[in-house]
């Protein structure tokens, strides 16, 4: 779009003030780190190109990835299955919550790698002899996206793996209908951990950026996964990474996203640029309120939309 902003002097500072004007919503409760998180919490980045990232003011907060790790996972699944997964997890919306007991019917698989159930599957299926060299190669995975080493929060590694008792009901249905190899304890304790892992908001902008410029992180220059793995992610993203909400984000915002309970979301504008908001209220979706704010502002803004005039 003429006249758009340039990405490298738009006003992140401004974008975060009316993004913290912005009210409603609920701090999740699932666990208590969560429900401790201050509601007037909000960063936002951006991570360009050629390896610009630009944060505003809070942007070195870390917070847990929670459920903007899914994409990141399938995608180390995809890699380390040699595309496999696919057979395995279909990519299909559910139009259904983050965590709905409910597998695909007739093949009883997960029904897309966005929501729980897939996850699940997802963290079992990257490299690995066992949970611990499973939770290695995902934290390794994650940081080659993030171009830096994360850590690993293990309170919360521990209370999501203790309090997650629907995502032990899924890996259990997984495992009565012959899906996953692994223990369901052992598939519940590795995507508890990848949950767990801390990431601020620039950190989270490098990974979606990763993904939408094909696979090749921009600030480390390195290649983490091959350009199809990437495509095969954003599409997923697009239509399934914001649950029952997607097709109206879609619409509305038009860039692949992924939202996470910890109010994460992160955004991968296909050969643009990623990005990421933190903001921990939540709608009734599960998607932080401010987040789908500010990525609806970015998306004008910039002219990001996938179906704009560009
Ligand atoms: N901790 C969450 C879980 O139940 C992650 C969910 C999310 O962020 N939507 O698996």
């Amino acid at each position: 779009m003429a006249g758009a902003p340039d990405p490298r002097t738009y006003d992140l500072e401004a974008l975060r003030r009316d993004a913290l004007a912005q009210s409603g919503g609920a701090v999740d409760d699932s666990i208590p780190q969560l429900a401790d998180a201050d509601p007037e919490f909000c960063a936002v980045a951006l991570a360009l190109p050629d390896g610009t990232v630009r944060g505003s003011d809070q942007s070195d907060v870390t917070v847990s990835i929670q459920s903007a790790v899914k994409p990141f996972l399938f995608a180390l699944a995809l890699l380390d299955t040699d595309g496999e997964a696919l057979d395995r997890i279909g990519v299909e919306p559910t139009g259904e919550a983050f965590d709905a007991i409910k597998l695909e019917s007739g093949t009883g698989r997960p029904p897309n790698p966005m929501v729980n159930a897939g996850a699940l599957l997802t963290a079992a299926l990257v490299r690995g002899d066992d949970a611990d060299a499973r939770d290695a190669r995902i934290l390794e995975g994650l940081s080659a996206f993030a171009g830096r080493q994360l850590t690993v929060d293990e309170d919360v590694a521990r209370n999501e793996h203790l309090l997650g008792d629907r995502n032990h009901a899924l890996a259990h249905l997984m495992r009565a209908e012959g899906n996953l190899a692994v223990s369901a304890d052992d598939a519940v304790a590795v995507y508890a951990r990848a949950c767990a892992v801390l990431i601020d908001a620039e950190a989270l902008a490098v990974m979606g950026a990763t993904l939408a410029l094909g696979g090749v992180n921009p600030v480390t220059g390195d290649r983490v996964v091959p350009a199809v793995v990437a495509r095969d992610v954003v599409s997923v993203m697009a239509t399934c990474g914001v649950y029952d909400g997607s097709g109206r984000w879609m619409r509305r915002v038009g860039i692949p996203a992924k939202s996470s309970v910890s109010g994460g979301i992160v955004l991968s504008a296909p050969r643009c640029l990623g990005a990421a908001v933190l903001s921990p209220p939540l709608d009734e979706q599960g998607t932080s309120v401010r987040g789908a704010y500010t990525s609806k502002r970015l998306s004008d803004d910039l002219a990001l939309h996938s179906f704009g005039e560009g």
